[in-house]
């Protein structure tokens, strides 16, 4: 029989994915619902660095992503202007050797759909809007938009930056919009072949008020991803995406490198994300809820490490259950936020301040990170 707490995932994101596989394959009943009635493969890119290839080892993916992704041998930084060479950080035989995985570059809805495919598809709930739940202190119930309720042990707030299990704990607060803005595109690496230009597989290109990062999203090198950071004093548009085009592109990056403005003359559609964070939260869980990813450190994507932290908290959260035992829930959710609150407020200052490899640094201390090597700290007694 098994004595494990049932757990309820609220949101199928990339953390949500994380948690849910973890926890099913430790054993616990866990349910994972929601919103979306399906996923897209929408336009983006994302980066998973060593510090993340080792939680995807321990969900069984890894090969599959090494096999899927691109494999960069440096992160170069450059001026967006001269090109100069402003950092070139070591990744590729580096990486695996250093901090004990790969760096790789893939396209964000193939990462997506991997994650998903491993929770069980008899427990993952499509189309699940989540309105309320009541933690009665025996149990959570949870209500959904379509009029259904479910109940659970535990419930893992794994819902967005819009989170609303992080308003049950610490009510109504629209995230904060920090002024800029992210256009994301990819280019078809065909098109590129006509210029007689070096495109290197992970390049930022930065000037002193924006930047764009630009990669290959596939291990054939046949998509090419960019996403920029751009100011833009408000948003107003009330979605979490609009179109861009290419005429504004050019102008938000007049000026900079023949590199970038092929990457320009090549963009077909470019979409518009506005860039939202929150300061540190006060609290990450209260009784039978807890928080992770961007429902409780949302940041400026400028390390590229906003899912990472999202992955590492899915894992930090399983292995404090293993360790505490899932009965013992409440201490098991403080050693929780011990070992992650830290970490994650430091990679959201970072990213705030966008100034992650600008230059030459080490950053052991992000790839490096082992989420099932790191001893525990354990929390002060309140
Ligand atoms: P989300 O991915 O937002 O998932 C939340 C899920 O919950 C969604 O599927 C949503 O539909 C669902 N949901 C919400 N509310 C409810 C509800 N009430 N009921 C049921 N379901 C609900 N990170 C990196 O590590 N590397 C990168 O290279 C990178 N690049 C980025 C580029 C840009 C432009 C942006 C904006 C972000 C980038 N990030 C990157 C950050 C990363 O996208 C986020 O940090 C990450 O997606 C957070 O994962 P999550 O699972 O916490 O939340």
């Amino acid at each position: 029989m098994n004595d494990k707490p049932t757990i309820a995932v609220i949101g199928a994101g990339l953390g949500g994915a994380a948690v849910g596989a973890l926890l099913q394959q430790a054993g616990y009943p866990t349910k994972v619902f929601e919103q979306a009635p399906a996923f897209s493969r929408l336009g983006a890119g994302i980066h998973l660095g060593p510090n993340v290839m080792k939680v995807m080892r321990r969900i069984g993916i890894e090969d599959q992503l090494n096999a899927m992704g691109s494999h960069p041998d440096f992160w170069f930084s450059r001026d967006g202007m001269t090109g100069e060479y402003q950092s070139r950080i070591p990744l590729g035989d580096f990486a695996r050797r250093e901090y004990g995985a790969a760096y790789i570059t893939v396209h964000r809805g193939d990462l997506h759909a991997l994650m998903v495919d491993t929770l069980d598809p008899a427990r993952l709930y499509f189309d699940k809007h989540l309105v309320d739940v009541d933690d009665n202190g025996d149990k959570v119930v949870m209500r959904f938009a379509d009029g259904t309720t479910d109940e659970a042990d535990l419930v893992i707030g794994a819902d967005g930056v819009n989170s609303r299990i992080r308003e049950k704990l610490l009510g109504p607060e629209a995230p904060i919009y920090s002024g800029w803005v992210a256009h994301r595109a990819i280019i078809s690496a065909d098109k590129l072949a006509a210029y007689d230009l070096d495109f290197e597989a992970c390049v930022k290109w930065w000037s002193e008020d924006r930047h764009m990062m630009v990669y290959f999203v596939t291990g054939d090198e046949k998509e090419y991803y960019y996403v920029t950071g751009v100011p833009e004093p408000e948003w107003n548009h009330g979605t979490s995406f609009i179109d861009s085009s290419r005429e504004e592109m050019r102008e938000a990056f007049m000026g900079y490198h023949p590199v970038v403005q092929a990457l320009i003359d090549c963009t077909e559609k470019v979409t518009k994300w506005p860039l939202l964070e929150r300061n540190p939260l006060p609290l990450w869980h209260e009784n039978r809820l807890v928080l992770l990813g961007d429902a409780c450190h949302p940041m400026k994507p400028h390390m590229a490490q906003g899912a990472a932290m999202a992955i590492e908290d899915a894992a930090m959260l399983v292995r404090c259950l293993e360790e505490v035992g899932g009965d013992r829930y409440r201490q098991a959710l403080e050693l929780y936020k011990a070992n992650r609150f830290e970490r994650a407020s430091r990679v959201q200052k970072v990213s705030h301040d966008n100034t992650w490899l600008r230059h030459d640094e080490d950053p052991s201390w992000v790839f490096g990170y082992d989420v099932f090597e790191e001893p525990l700290k354990h929390p002060h007694p309140t």
